[in-house]
C-alpha cells in the first residue's frame, strides 16, 4: 500500500465548472467569484466573504483592515505553521506568543491574559488542526480589554463551537491550499458582518481602488480567479460530505489505535472537530522514538508528518528578531511529541484497517 497524508478530491463537478469558466473567457475575478463568495458567507453565516489570493494574504489584509500597525502588539499561538505569526510582523507589529493547552492544542486563555500589555491590539486564535480554540473565553478576555479577534481558520472550514461555524465570532481567515478541508489549488478567504472591515478588505485586495482607476488607500493585486473559485464552488458543496467522512475515519482509528503511550486526539463537547489533521502524542512508555515511528510508518507505505516539530519563537527568523528568550512549556513539549496520521477523506476502508494493523504492531 501507498497511503499519502493528505489527499485531495476533485471529481467532474470541479472539471466542468472549471471549463465553463475557461470557455466564457472571464478568467480573473469576476462573477464566480461574487457567487464563491457568497456561498461561502452563507455557509459560515456571516455577512461578507472577501476571497482572495491565499490563506497568508488573507491574515495580512484582515490585520491591515483592522488598524493593526507598527507598535502594536498581536498575542497568538506558537504553535501554528508559521504564516500566523507572520502575518503580524508583515504589518510592522510585535506577535507575543502564549502558550496553549495540552488537551487540543489550541491558545490558552490564561496565557493569553498573562501576556496582555497596554499595547496588545489583537488576538489571533488559530482553530489548530480543525479543533476550535476556547472561543467564549477569548471573547471575552477580548471585550474586557477592547482587542480584536481574528481567526485563523485555515484548518477549520465546517468546524463549530457552540452550533456556530468558526470564522463568524472574529474576522475569520480561512486557506484553500491543495491538503485543506477543502481546496482551489491555492485560495483564500476573510469574513466578517462588519460592512466597514469588509469594505477595507476589499479595497486592500484590488489597488484600493473604490472605482474605476480612482485609488483611495494603498491596495495590492491579491485577488482570486474564477478558475480558482468555480473549484471552490465545487468543493463548497462537498465540504460536510469531506469533513464528515473525516470524522467517520478518526472515530474509526480512535476505538481501533492501542499502543500503550499513544495518546489520541481530544474533543471537547461543546465542538464540532473537522479533523484537519490526526494528531496522536507518543509519550515516554510508546515503544519507539519519533522519528523511527515515522521511518517505520513509511517502511509499510504509510505517510505522516509532525505539525510542528518547532515553536514558531525557535525558528531561526523569530531567533534572529530577539525570541530566544520565550517559553511556552507545553509547546514545547507537544511539538516534540507530535505526530500527524492520514485522515483524509479520500482513505478506503482497508487503508484505515491497514493503518490501525501497522500501527498497533509496534506494541
Ligand atoms: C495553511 C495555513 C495558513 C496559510 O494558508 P496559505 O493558503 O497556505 O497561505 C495559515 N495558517 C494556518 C494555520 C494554516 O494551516
Amino acid at each position: 500500500m501507498n497511503i499519502p497524508i493528505a489527499k485531495p478530491i476533485i471529481s467532474n463537478e470541479e472539471v466542468k465548472k472549471v471549463v465553463n469558466v475557461l470557455k466564457s473567457g472571464m478568467l480573473a475575478q469576476g462573477s464566480v467569484v461574487k457567487e464563491f463568495e457568497d456561498r461561502f458567507a452563507g455557509y459560515i453565516g456571516v455577512r461578507s466573504a472577501i476571497a482572495v489570493s491565499n490563506g497568508t494574504v488573507a491574515l495580512d489584509i484582515a490585520l491591515k483592515a483592522a488598524g493593526i500597525g507598527r507598535g502594536d502588539e498581536v498575542i497568538t499561538t506558537p504553535f501554528t505553521f508559521i504564516a500566523t505569526a507572520n502575518a503580524i510582523l508583515f504589518q510592522g507589529a510585535k506577535p507575543v506568543f502564549a502558550d496553549i493547552d495540552p488537551d487540543t492544542y489550541n491558545i490558552d486563555v490564561n496565557s493569553v491574559l498573562e501576556n496582555v500589555s497596554s499595547k496588545t491590539k489583537a488576538v489571533i486564535g488559530v482553530h489548530i488542526f480543525g479543533h476550535p480554540f476556547d472561543v467564549k473565553s477569548i471573547v471575552e478576555v477580548c471585550e474586557d480589554h477592547d482587542l480584536i479577534l481574528i481567526e485563523d481558520a485555515a484548518q477549520a472550514h465546517g468546524a463549530e463551537y457552540e452550533g456556530r461555524k468558526v470564522g463568524s465570532f472574529g474576522i475569520g481567515c480561512f486557506s484553500f491550499y491543495a491538503t485543506k478541508n477543502m481546496t482551489t489549488g491555492e485560495g483564500g478567504m476573510i469574513t466578517t458582518s462588519d460592512e466597514k472591515i469588509a469594505e477595507k478588505c476589499r479595497l486592500i485586495r484590488n489597488h484600493g481602488e473604490n472605482s474605476k482607476y480612482n485609488h483611495i488607500v494603498l491596495g495590492y493585486n491579491y485577488r482570486m480567479t474564477n478558475i480558482q473559485a468555480a473549484i471552490g464552488l465545487a468543493q463548497l458543496e462537498k465540504l460536510d460530505e469531506f469533513n464528515e467522512r473525516r470524522r467517520r475515519n478518526a472515530r474509526y482509528l480512535n476505538s481501533h489505535l492501542k499502543v500503550e503511550g499513544l495518546v489520541k486526539p481530544y474533543e471537547a463537547k461543546n465542538v464540532k472537530h473537522v479533523y484537519h489533521q490526526y494528531v496522536v502524542r507518543l509519550e515516554e512508555e510508546f515503544p519507539m522514538k519519533r522519528e523511527e515511528f515515522m521511518e517505520y510508518l513509511s517502511r509499510h507505505g504509510i505517510g505522516s508528518a509532525v505539525h510542528y516539530p518547532t515553536p514558531i519563537y525557535r525558528q531561526p527568523l523569530y531567533i534572529e528578531l530577539g525570541y530566544g528568550d520565550v517559553k511556552c512549556p507545553v509547546a514545547d513539549d507537544v511539538s516534540s511529541k507530535v505526530l500527524s496520521l492520514p485522515i483524509h477523506p479520500a482513505l478506503k476502508e482497508e487503508e484505515l484497517k491497514y493503518i490501525v494493523e501497522v500501527v498497533n504492531s509496534v506494541a
